[in-house]
């Protein structure tokens, strides 16, 4: 039977994120000595660990068959694969930053001037919509410190914080895109291939899916079940189960992590006590 190879990064800020995700969907993997490749004990895939940079060209030919990395790469290589899901983490910002004294007017800032990235592709499409003429320095990392040195006026690169900018004295001025983690695929899959794909996202979608829902049970005075089942809807309706003690009953429900805390004030106000919320570990619709 043919397995699924899934190309994740070797080492870096996606590897342990694409592990943990495998494992979360149930899959058994050893990667104790840090191999070039192993396989899934109980799920048929083949994982390859390899630069992330790597991975879209590698998708595209086949050697790898789907892959786990951001999404800026996935743009910056232009090769002809599929996304098939975003997967929610290490999300980013590829923004330009200038020094931190200058004064910045608008995109004409950069025009004639000389900006170090390591994302050539996407910036030059970026600047050429805006019809501004820029010089793109291409370098392959620390690129935050090009200005100080004099290599570049400006930079083009990934910012999450903020923080490394700040201490580099430069400001960001301008967001240019933004990137999480996705899944993509060879575009061609044999049959059997595309079939453990179809697996594979079924888990990673009932894992997600769980990670944006909580479990709630609360105790509630018996009249108010109508008032708290109407903002508790549950995935069909609320469970309700009777207390020991009377008039009161325990409801069970699922809510949305970033409905919460709204849900929870009205609650109270009905007069709902002893709230439980708790994670859920995985959810199919
Ligand atoms: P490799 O050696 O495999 O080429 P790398 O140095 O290119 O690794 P990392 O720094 O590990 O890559 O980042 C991998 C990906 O993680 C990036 O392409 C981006 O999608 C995302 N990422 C990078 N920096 C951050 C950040 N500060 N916050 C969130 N996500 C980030
Ligand atoms: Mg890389």
């Amino acid at each position: 039977m043919s397995k699924l190879k899934i190309a994740i990064q070797k080492s870096g800020r996606l590897s342990e994120k694409s592990l943990d995700l495998l494992k979360d969907c149930g899959i058994k993997i050893s990667n104790g000595d840090r191999r070039l490749k192993t396989e899934a004990q109980n799920f048929p895939i083949e994982v390859l660990f390899l630069r992330d940079d790597d991975i879209p060209q590698y998708v595209e030919q086949g050697v790898a068959d789907v892959g786990i990395l951001g999404e800026n790469e996935v743009w910056e290589k232009e090769k002809d694969v599929q996304i098939v899901e975003k997967l929610g983490f290490a999300s980013c910002k590829l923004s330009l930053a200038i020094p931190k004294d200058e004064g910045y007017f608008g995109l004409e800032y950069f025009n004639n001037k000389k900006v170090a990235t390591s994302y050539p592709k996407i910036l030059k499409k970026y600047f050429d919509e805006k019809n501004i003429t820029v010089e793109i320095e291409e370098i392959g990392g620390s690129v935050e410190i090009a200005p100080g040195i004099g290599l570049a006026n400006a930079i083009f690169d990934i910012v999450s914080t903020g923080s490394t900018l700040l201490m580099n004295g430069l400001k960001e001025v301008e967001v240019v895109c933004k990137s999480t983690a996705v899944l993509i695929s060879n575009k061609s899959l044999v049959n059997e291939k595309q079939a453990i794909l179809e697996k594979l996202l079924f888990r990673i979608k009932a894992v997600r899916t769980a990670v944006e829902n909580k479990y709630i049970l609360l105790n509630a005075p018996i009249t108010a079940v109508e008032k708290i089942s109407s903002i508790l809807p549950g995935m069909k309706a609320p469970t309700i189960l009777p207390l020991a003690e009377e008039g009161w009953v325990s409801i069970h429900s699922v809510v949305k992590e970033d409905e919460f805390w709204e849900i929870i004030d009205q609650l109270k106000t009905f007069g709902a006590q002893g709230i439980l919320v708790v994670p859920i570990e995985k959810m199919v619709l």
